[in-house]
């Protein structure tokens, strides 16, 4: 499977990586909708939230955690941010590969669009 995420985890794409360790990175959105637009990955390819069972409880928590110490890293912690998790087509999703959006830099709107 040719999965563009997949290619970046593995270093055969170039991104810009802000965290990486042995299953989680987090790098710049190639297309930034906001100030701070990073994208946090598994290493392991999941389609999205439905690809998520219970063993993987604790890599989706600690994704979060990795979103979260990133917003403090680029100083939105305290102005404020953002957590997307597009899933399937209505939502938007266009890389099947799960990822979560950290958003922040920029007053959001509400609902989203
Ligand atoms: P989705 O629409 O699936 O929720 O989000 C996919 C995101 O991946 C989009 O914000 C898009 O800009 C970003 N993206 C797509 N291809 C690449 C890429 O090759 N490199 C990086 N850094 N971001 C990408
Ligand atoms: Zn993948």
């Amino acid at each position: 499977m040719d999965c563009v995420f997949c290619r970046i985890s593995q270093d055969k794409t170039p991104a810009k990586k802000i965290y990486q360790d042995n299953d989680i990175i987090a790098f710049h959105d190639i297309n930034p909708q906001a100030p701070v637009h990073v994208l946090i990955i598994s290493r392991r390819h999941l389609t999205n939230l439905l690809d998520v069972n219970s063993q993987d409880e604790s890599l989706i928590g600690r994704m979060l955690v990795v979103a979260t110490q990133v917003a403090k890293k680029l100083n939105v912690s305290e102005t404020g941010f953002r957590i997307v998790i597009n899933t399937n087509k209505d939502a938007g999703q266009s890389i099947d590969h799960l990822h979560i959006h950290l958003l922040g830099g920029r007053k959001m709107q509400w609902p989203p669009g």
